[in-house]
């Protein structure tokens, strides 16, 4: 998957996208991510990128100028073509701007983002950007909370790594997403390492007796009392999709929980 970022500051996500997970990534070319400073294509001689917004109002707004000319040397085209091929409308592309104002980024959206062949992030920063970015490139505002912060980096980072861990081989083989909080339906249960016992406290029995499948049953049931306590919401709608495709056992433990 290409992944294009858009930002004014593009050097706060060398340690993020060089290190770790999405750094093997990149260098095993699953992903490829390249950023763009979008002051680079200012035609400014000072090569200024934001300015007052018209109308008044605090702060300052990104300008409609580099922002154009750095997602059209990125190769995203813009306006309403005939053929309605702008960057949102082509198949398996599309542009993101990173804002308060989206849509909150849930597990949904990051399944549909993470089947793009490309992916091109905006990230605004000061008051936002010139509306006719937005408008022009069709593009999709997305949130990453009901929150406000100073920059979109810190939204398109999040955005990226979850995405990132859905894209076949970027987690090694003995990670998965799927078993995860949230991607299973359910919150994960908790789970302990060496050793057994730290400070006098005990690491579960059931754990450590290597009995496979008393210890996945006793998961289960911690991530559904989790679940229940902690997200009544996902709860329900767990028990909506899959109590009917339980096993006896597994129901048994479901019918446990509930009571
Ligand atoms: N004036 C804007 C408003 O009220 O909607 C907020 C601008 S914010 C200070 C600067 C930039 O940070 C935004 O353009 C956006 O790219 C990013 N940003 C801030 N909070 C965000 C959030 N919760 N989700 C995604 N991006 C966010």
């Amino acid at each position: 998957m290409k992944i294009d970022i858009l930002t004014l500051f593009p050097e706060m996500f060398e340690p993020v996208v060089g290190g770790s997970i999405l750094g093997r990534a990149c260098e095993n070319d699953i992903l490829d991510v390249h950023l763009t400073n979008i002051r680079d294509y200012s035609t400014d001689k000072h090569k200024k990128a934001d300015d007052y917004p018209f109308g008044g109002g605090a702060g300052m707004l990104m300008l409609a100028q580099p922002i154009f000319d750095a997602l059209e040397a990125v190769g995203v085209q813009g306006g309403i073509r005939e053929d309605g091929d702008n960057g949102r409308c082509r198949a398996n592309k599309k542009v993101v701007y990173m804002s308060p104002r989206g849509k909150v980024l849930d597990m949904t959206k990051i399944r549909e983002l993470s089947e793009l062949d490309e992916l091109v992030i905006l990230c605004g920063h000061y008051e936002g950007v010139d509306q006719r970015a937005i408008d022009y490139f069709d593009m999709e505002e997305i949130s990453i909370g009901d929150y406000v912060l100073t920059g979109g980096e810190l939204p398109a980072m999040v955005l990226v790594d979850a995405v990132a861990r859905l894209i076949p081989g970027v987690l090694s083989g003995e990670s998965s997403a799927l078993g995860e909080s949230i991607y299973s339906g359910l919150l994960e249960y908790p789970q302990y390492t060496k050793p057994r016992n730290y400070r006098d406290l005990e690491v579960p029995e059931v754990l450590t007796n290597g009995n496979h499948k008393l210890i996945e049953l006793w998961n289960f049931e911690q991530s559904l009392i989790l679940t229940r306590e902690r997200r009544p919401d996902l709860f329900e709608k767990y028990v909506k999709e899959h109590a009917e495709g339980l096993d006896k056992a597994h129901k048994k433990v479901l019918e446990k929980v509930q009571r």
